[in-house]
């Protein structure tokens, strides 16, 4: 899969690139990952990617021009890619709109910095909106990495285990059971006895019940959904 990002921030991302999930993909060559800073599309000599909002209000709106000039040649390099601007009152991201992402060819992902990008760039662009919550990011960098992680370890070949992604809570529409390694007891709290029984059946189901109890305890609304 190739990933375009359109960033005024290149260097927030760059080490996100060289480690974990996202460094390993790469790595791999299961992912191709290049950033477009809007910066490069200004106008010399000053490069200036913001200005003052029509209508007044505080704070800064990142140009139409220099954003839609990155945005273009980022498409022109990844055509067949799924364009994403990344925006408050976007479809807030979830395990299944992340194992839809994972499907594409491509992705290209629009940061917004300031009060946000001159609409008109937004609508030029055609990207799908997504949040990444309720709550309000000083730029959509910390949006895309969030983004990459949830898709990337749906990537066949990107995690270690290739059935651990299975594993994980909303697989099944249902939150993770606990987890235990050594040592048997800590601090006086043994393991759960069925984890040490070495009955796979047993284990299976306990971890059903408890990934069930824990869902219905913590997220009820994920029942509702199954
Ligand atoms: N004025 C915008 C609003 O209230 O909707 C917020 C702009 S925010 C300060 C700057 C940029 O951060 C946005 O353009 C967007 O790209 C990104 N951003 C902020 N919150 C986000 C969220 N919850 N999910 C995804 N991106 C977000």
């Amino acid at each position: 899969m190739r990933i375009d990002i359109i960033t005024l921030l290149p260097e927030l991302l760059h080490p996100f690139m060289q480690l974990g999930v996202c460094g390993r993909a790469i790595a791999a060559g299961a992912v191709a990952v290049e950033c477009w800073n809007p910066r490069n599309y200004a106008s010399p000599p000053h490069r200036i990617v913001d200005d003052r909002p029509f209508g007044g209000g505080s704070g800064m709106v990142l140009m139409a021009e220099p954003t839609l000039a990155a945005a273009r040649a980022a498409q022109a390099a990844n055509p067949d890619a799924c364009p994403i601007y990344f925006t408050p009152r976007g479809t807030v991201l979830n395990d299944k709109l992340a194992r839809e992402l994972a499907q594409q060819a491509g992705l290209i992902l629009l940061c917004g910095r300031y009060r946000g990008v001159d609409e008109r760039a937004v609508t030029a662009f055609g990207g799908r909106e997504i949040s990444i919550g309720d709550y309000v990011l000083s730029g959509g960098e910390p949006a895309a990495c969030v983004l990459l992680d949830a898709v990337l370890r749906h990537i066949p070949a990107v995690l270690g285990n290739a059935n651990s992604a299975e594993e994980d809570a909303f697989a099944d529409g249902l939150l993770d059971a606990p987890c235990y390694t050594r040592p048997a007891v800590f601090e006086d709290q043994p393991v759960p006895p069925v984890l040490l029984s070495g009955d796979h059946a047993a284990i299976k189901k306990w971890r059903r019940q408890q990934a069930e109890q824990m869902t219905a305890q913590r997220r009820p609304d994920l029942l509702k959904n199954k």
